[in-house]
């Protein structure tokens, strides 16, 4: 008997943070101490899946693009580097503090999330606190209207390079991993034989001292980027950030996401950051009250970042064109996905619940992660339908030689029943189960089931590597 099923959207933030921690994807950081608010500690299958998406990215942007090379910038940089990129001044939010419970807010969050005032981040801090007072807004936190008004904060963490007396040496952690590209752009262009347009892909760690509350791993003080610094003509700067939004479109498509679960939003004049001449971000639908919220970005950051650096460093930082005879700043389109909000929204949109029917024709429900299969931490399970030495041994053989043969990472589960291995591999978006039975033992054939549609199908076992391969792909 097989098993069927009836679907519906079910995904809420609460049960994407419980399956996370249940199943061993992303458990809250330091745990045992009570937590830390915002830190969160990615768990077996979380580092798999991670790692697919960054390798995923990496292949798809980096290595199979003749217009690309890659870089591993540090997280410490040179305090001037912050000076010139304008973080020191400018990497700010805008916050207000309770007088009463001493808690702190993000003013502009405050004004979306009490007054459904859309894109606050757009206002001043002066026009933000004229709306507080004026409003008399309450503490979220205490409900005191003790909220002073909204002053600017610098969203670096720094630290200290030796004693940590010598103030002298501050430094930050980098808040971004663009600058990493602006300051190695030199020595790209001087040993890497590039031609304009041509980009720089990197991923790496970056910090921020977010304050607002983070809703599980989409708003972190340790993240990961994944960003393209794509070096163009100032003239063609408008037609290849038209290119830049298909191929950012190509890889939502690629991960997966559900087309009616992400937009773009185009960024007003007024909202725009100080280096950009036009911004957009790609937006995701989260469940709940969390409504739309920003996945990734695309900005043409012109030549703020390259001048900047010039006139700090005193270095000549300009292409020469030989075609045109000519030297010049380039313009700099910049694609930038967040790694954590990737495996944020990839988790949400792949989430399911169905009712069903098991494996003795019983109702039954099912979690079911449809991952991607490229993406999936597991690509498939093997499952001896018994505990019986004659099965396992032949399991354990078929394990190590999908392993070997396609190079997918596989799990291996002889516990329980096999209607509730089916459902733990359900639950952690595993594309595919193969049962090896009593029957293999005779016929040399096992049991692949397929984690969408539930369909089984009888494939002798010198077929399973080649039809995994060809289905993960
Ligand atoms: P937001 O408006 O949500 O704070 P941002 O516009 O400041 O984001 P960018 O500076 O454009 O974000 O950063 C590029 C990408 O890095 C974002 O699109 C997002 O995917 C990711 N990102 C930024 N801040 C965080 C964070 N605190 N935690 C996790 N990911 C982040």
């Amino acid at each position: 008997m097989s098993e069927q099923a009836e679907t519906t959207r079910a995904a809420t933030m609460d049960k994407i943070v419980a399956l996370s921690k249940r199943r061993g994807f992303v458990y809250p950081g330091s745990d045992i101490y009570g937590g830390l608010a915002n830190t969160w500690d990615f768990g077996p299958l979380g580092v798999e899946l991670r790692n697919n998406i960054k390798q995923l990215w990496w292949r798809n942007f980096v290595q199979k693009r003749r217009d690309m090379v890659g870089l591993d910038a540090g997280i410490l940089m040179h305090p001037r580097v912050w000076e010139a990129s304008g973080h020191v001044v400018n990497f700010n939010d805008p916050l207000v503090d309770c007088k009463t419970c001493k808690a702190r807010f993000r003013a502009d969050h405050l004004l979306e999330d009490k007054l459904g005032i859309e894109n606050a981040e757009a206002m001043s801090p002066d026009e933000m606190s004229a709306i507080i007072r004026e409003k008399n807004l309450a503490c979220p936190n205490c409900g005191n209207r003790t909220l002073t008004d909204a002053r600017q904060f610098n969203m670096m963490f720094s630290t200290t390079i030796g004693p940590v007396s010598e103030s002298a040496n501050k430094v930050y952690l980098r808040p971004e991993t663009a600058q990493g590209i602006f300051v190695q752009y030199k020595n790209l262009i001087n040993t890497q034989r590039v031609k304009l347009p041509f980009g720089v892909g990197q991923i790496g760690k970056a910090f921020r001292n977010e304050i607002t509350p983070g809703n599980f791993i989409f708003r972190v003080l340790e993240f990961e980027q994944m960003e393209i610094e794509y070096f163009v003509k100032p003239d063609e700067a408008p037609e290849k950030f038209d290119e830049w939004v298909q191929a950012m479109q190509q890889w939502i498509d690629l991960i997966g996401l559900k087309p009616e679960h992400v937009r773009v939003r185009e960024h007003a004049k007024e909202e725009l950051s100080h280096y950009s001449a036009r911004t957009i971000d790609y937006e995701y639908l989260f469940p709940g009250s969390m409504g739309w919220k920003e996945l990734y970005g695309l900005a043409n950051r012109t030549d703020f970042d390259l001048r900047q650096h010039q006139e700090h460093s005193g270095d000549d930082l300009r292409f020469f064109d030989q075609a045109a005879n000519e030297r010049y700043l380039p313009y700099v389109i910049e694609p930038t996905f967040g790694v954590d909000r990737t495996f944020l929204t990839v988790m949400v949109d792949a989430y399911d619940e169905e009712e069903t029917v098991d494996v003795n024709g019983k109702a039954d429900k099912r979690t079911v992660l449809r991952l991607a299969p490229r993406l999936a931490p597991y690509k498939a399970a093997i499952l001896p339908l018994a505990k019986k030495p004659e099965l396992t041994k032949v399991a354990w053989e078929l394990f190590e030689t999908i392993q070997d043969e396609t190079g997918a990472l596989v799990d291996y589960d002889e516990t329980a029943n096999i209607g509730k291995r089916y459902r733990r591999q359900d639950e952690i978006g595993t594309p595919f189960c193969v049962t090896v039975d009593f029957d293999t033992l005779e016929d040399g054939a096992v049991t692949i089931r397929d984690r969408d549609t539930m369909d089984q199908q009888r494939v002798p076992m010198s077929e399973v590597s080649a039809m995994l391969a060809e289905r993960i792909r």
